[in-house]
């Protein structure tokens, strides 16, 4: 959610920066499309000064090289002659023809003479239906001008000739006496036959703005502006264009620079737009104009526009983009910031946490040590006390088992000492007999307590399993007979030689015999079941009673020393604990458990003798 939010965030400037470079980039392009348009236009311009140039010095080339001609036709004496003779049938064809071929040499379209009123003697025409011959233009201003000022200069539409011409005339002098004119006519329109090969459109205006010469032959006689009423007037006399086709041009005219103007005509064509050169023809008082189209230069302004603008966007969007990546990049290390900012508080926490628990666990260390310590010294404590306590029943057990026979020696004693004063010493010497016996059976019990108390240093070698067997029953036989036990044996064949001690083993057997006996204590007919098994490296003595069999606690702790069930008087608690470890010097196991089907047994597993022979020696 919160990396949404920071991303539109983050987006929303460069989609803003986006508009305003959108915003700008147009608005530059309208700002700039005027200039770049007025660029173009005058660049389009500039490229067409040297047509304006060329179209004007060829006009201004024509025009100087006839001007000279009429002053130099004047002077032939033929023309003066006529002039004076008039209706000379001789001398006027002369004149004629040599006007005729005089105009052919100098490629003009006529020359002719004319008397005082302006009435044509002679022409190089005379021989066309359009002859100039007997024919009056004494209304012409080249006509007029040559009489009165001696140079005659005009442009017009020939009133005969239908063409358009520029008139030059020269007074034709008899003495000192002006007698008449000659005047010369080129046309005009060769110029504008070369005029049409360029895309651009030429114009010459004389100084009542009427078209004189252009290419576009539609224009002709059209003003580009309002023809002033006295020029108008001086039209008409003159007859210099016929009034019906003078027409005003409808244009616009706007100046782009000093000599180019931006020209709008609005006509049959529709509207078309023009740039303009205009030069000067100052001797003639024309104008000549280039028109050149503005559709190119204006095409091409706009190419340039959208280019400008297309470069403009793509380095804009090119700043966005990287604006952005900046942004993402700023973005994403704050992110990073915070990131490690939160790691590093939550790093912090947690020492703080581990710190707290590391404190807490000292303390639980230092309670712990107080406990064990304290635990120790109550252990320390019970075991003194348990000492005390095994001391005290060891000491019962012992003062009972040594009071009974102690007690029985001084009664057989004193017995066999009242035997002995009847004379009856053979019974006296049975209770000796007895008080042996009890002896014995004291030696034992100190024997058993040696043993607890330290090791005995009776060596370990092969011994014959069933002959200690054997001993032990025997040793055990009165006990057995007393309780009217039943002991099934079937021992083997032949002896099993193990490795043990013989006096330890047996005391282990017997011991077990015991323990068997005392289980069954309370049984009429107690049964013992002795098991010899063998698997060829091991032999086990198995020995089953009647009896209740083993609690759990008791098969928890029966081989623990001074663990007993037995009665303070009956039992140490001894006696299994020393036999484990007698079996276990020899290399051995006792294990105890409870047979299924009732009682307990007990197991003497031993390490079978690696020499058979050694029982021979024995
Ligand atoms: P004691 O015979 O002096 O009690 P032992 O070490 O020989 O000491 O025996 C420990 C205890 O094991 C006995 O008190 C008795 O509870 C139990 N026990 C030994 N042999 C047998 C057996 N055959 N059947 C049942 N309990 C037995």
């Amino acid at each position: 959610m919160g990396r949404r939010l920071t991303r539109s965030f983050g987006s929303t400037p460069a989609l803003r920066s986006l508009l305003v470079i959108v915003a700008l980039a147009v608005g530059i392009s309208l700002a700039a499309l005027p200039r770049l348009e007025r660029y173009f236009l005058l660049q389009a311009a500039a490229r067409e000064e040297a047509t304006l140039r060329l179209a004007t010095e060829s006009l201004r080339g024509a025009l100087n090289r006839t001007d000279v001609l009429p002053r130099l036709l004047a002077e032939r004496p033929i023309l003066a002659r006529i002039l004076r003779d008039p209706d000379n049938q001789g001398l006027v064809p002369y004149a004629n023809e040599q006007l005729r071929q005089t105009a052919l040499t100098l490629n003009v379209a006529d020359i002719w003479v004319m008397d005082g009123d302006g009435l044509t003697i002679a022409a190089s025409n005379y021989r066309r239906d359009t002859s100039f011959v007997g024919r009056r233009f004494d209304y012409r201003p080249y006509f007029t001008d040559a009489m009165t000022e001696g140079r005659g200069r005009f442009h017009a539409l020939g009133t005969t000739s239908g063409e358009r011409g520029y008139y030059f005339a020269a007074p034709i002098l008899d003495g000192t006496e002006i007698v008449g004119v000659v005047a010369v006519k080129i046309l005009m329109d060769e110029f504008e036959a070369t005029w049409r090969d360029s895309p651009n459109t030429i114009v010459v205006t004389d100084p009542s703005n009427v078209i004189f010469l252009s290419d576009r032959t539609d224009w002709h006689f059209n003003s580009l502006g309002p023809i002033p009423e006295p020029a108008l007037d001086t039209i008409a006399a003159t007859r210099q264009y016929p009034l019906d086709r003078l027409q005003l041009l409808q244009t616009e005219r706007r100046a782009l620079t000093q000599g180019h103007d931006l020209l709008t005509v609005t006509g049959g064509d529709g509207r078309e737009e023009f740039v303009t050169s205009t030069g000067l023809i100052a001797a003639v008082g024309w104008r000549v104009s280039v028109l050149t189209p503005t559709g190119p230069a204006l095409l091409q302004a706009r190419q340039t526009m959208a280019l400008i603008v297309l470069v403009f966007l793509f380095a804009g969007l090119v700043a966005v983009l990287f604006l952005q990546r900046r942004a993402r990049l700023v973005e994403r290390l704050d992110q990073q910031r915070q990131h490690r900012e939160q790691l590093e508080r939550r790093v912090a926490e947690r020492t703080a946490d581990l710190n707290s628990a590391n404190a807490q666990l000292v303390q639980e260390i230092e309670e712990r040590k107080t406990t064990e310590q304290r635990l120790r010294q109550t252990q320390t404590e019970l075991v003194q006390a348990g000492k005390l306590a095994a001391l005290g029943q060891m000491s019962a057990a012992l003062s009972h088992e040594f009071n009974q026979p102690l007690a029985a020696v001084k009664a057989y004693a004193e017995n066999a000492a009242t035997f002995l004063d009847r004379g009856r010493p053979e019974d006296a010497r049975k209770n000796v007999g007895l008080i042996s016996q009890m002896a014995d059976r004291m030696a034992s019990i100190s024997k058993h307590l040696r043993n607890f108390a330290r090791r005995p240093q009776e060596k370990i070698g092969p011994i014959p399993l069933l002959a200690v067997l054997g001993d032990a029953l025997d040793l055990m036989a009165p006990k057995l007979k007393a309780a009217k036990a039943t002991v099934h044996y079937d021992p083997p064949a032949q002896e099993i030689m193990v490795m043990g001690g013989r006096v330890r083993l047996q005391q282990v057997l017997v011991n077990l015999l015991s323990n068997a006996l005392d289980a069954m204590e309370m049984m009429d007919r107690p049964e013992i079941e002795i098991a010899i098994l063998g698997d060829g490296t091991r032999w086990r003595v198995e020995m089953r009673d009647q009896g209740p069999g083993l609690t759990e606690d008791t098969l928890t702790h029966i081989f623990d020393p001074f663990f007993t069930t037995k009665s303070p008087g009956k039992g140490l608690g001894l006696g299994l604990s020393i036999s484990y470890n007698i079996v276990r010097d020899f290399g051995g196991t006792l294990a105890a458990r409870n047979h299924p089907e009732g009682g307990a047994v007990f197991i003497v597993d031993l390490a079978q003798a690696p020499d058979q022979q050694a029982v021979a020696a024995q």
